[in-house]
């Protein structure tokens, strides 16, 4: 029997080449900014994301909330998706630590929040109402079926945030999902972000981390946030040196993860008792729901478990699985036909 982990792009190993670096890696104080290592990563990202600087932070979820704290103060509002990572999966800490208040407007099936309704939902200059300050997306739209924000619309949400005084942080934990499966450079889909975060830790497969990118200004301040929140780290060059592999050999590789996701939406298509829109799937992150009432989801998902796949429950009839470094053709194929088996 195969083991075939779907649950989520987290699981990924570090790479060989990634723990050689890693053992290898020239290291110094990175609070005093010493460490080349992280210095040369976040230099980087930077580059990468045409961005004038950046930080190394644990993890995406610490990114975001040093994006908030850095572009919002207390009482101040933001506008984010109502599916989107940091309303649902983030503790609510922009207002547990900053007291930001969220401001959700839906989004639709392909992650976007519509323009008119961005629009609507900043707020005028009235005593009663907090001051709007941030727009929030995510890109890739992990809820929204892993969907890629072109440079079209992020064009668009610029000119009303400009237009408004608002600021713009993308979540942009798979970025380059995103960039590779609309086939652009990462930097054009972040030209209109203000900040943008992205993880290093999922697709890319490095062990730990994420990084913020912005302007100097605008990273001094994140770089402070970060250290509030426990978030400087001394030796990191031992994690930043595999964030650099991460970033050199593991992004154009996204498109196999890519192909076996398409892979897998179509052959779910064909399976009797399960709904999916598989043109939604461009990325690494299929969901698909089951029409079939006699079965819970957490009980499908045990039985796709002892057929030796792993997926995650999401929701009362909805299950995600996510393609990744680890995952083959052949295990799609054979996930494919476990599913089957058990929907039988
Ligand atoms: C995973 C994820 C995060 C958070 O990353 P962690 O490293 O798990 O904290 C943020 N946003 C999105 C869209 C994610 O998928």
């Amino acid at each position: 029997m195969r083991n075939v982990d779907l649950r989520s792009d987290t699981l990924t190993q570090p790479t060989a080449s990634m723990r050689q670096a890693m053992a290898g890696a020239e290291v110094g104080d990175d609070v005093f900014g010493e460490d080349p290592t992280v210095n040369r990563l976040e230099e980087m990202a930077a580059e990468r994301l045409g961005k004038q600087a950046a930080v190394f932070v644990a993890s995406g979820t610490m990114g975001n909330l040093v994006s908030q704290l850095a572009h919002c103060g207390r009482g101040d509002e933001m506008i984010l998706g109502n599916h989107s990572h940091t309303f649902f999966f983030e503790q609510g800490g922009s207002a547990a630590v900053g007291g930001i208040h969220p401001r959700t407007v839906p989004n639709q099936p392909d992650g976007k929040l519509a323009l008119e309704e961005i629009e609507t939902a900043i707020r005028g200059d009235n005593v009663h109402l907090p001051r709007t300050r941030l727009i929030m997306l995510e890109n890739t739209h992990n809820q929204c079926s892993g969907y890629p924000l072109d440079a079209d619309y992020m064009k668009a949400v610029g000119e009303i945030a400009r237009r408004h005084g608002l600021k713009i942080h993308v979540d942009g934990a798979r970025i380059f999902n995103a960039a590779v499966a609309l086939n652009v450079d990462a930097k054009d889909l972040a030209a209109e972000a203000d900040s943008i975060s992205f993880c290093l830790s999922k697709g890319l497969a490095a062990p730990v981390g994420s990084m913020v990118c912005g302007t100097r200004d605008f990273i001094k301040e994140a770089r402070r946030a970060r250290k509030l929140l426990g978030g400087g780290m001394r030796q990191a060059g031992v994690l930043a040196a595999a964030g650099i592999v991460a970033l050199t050999e593991m992004v154009d590789r996204l498109a196999d993860d890519h192909a076996n996701a398409k892979k897998l939406a179509e052959g779910l298509a064909n399976t009797p008792d399960i709904s999916i829109a598989p043109e939604l799937v461009k990325t690494n992150i299929v969901f698909f729901e089951i029409t079939r009432r006699e079965m819970t989801v957490a009980e499908l998902v045990n039985r796709f478990d002892e057929e030796g796949v792993r997926m995650s429950p999401s929701g009362p009839n909805r299950i995600r699985a996510v393609t990744h470094y680890h995952i083959t053709s052949e295990d799609i194929d054979y996930s494919l036909s476990a599913v089957s088996n058990v929907l039988k």
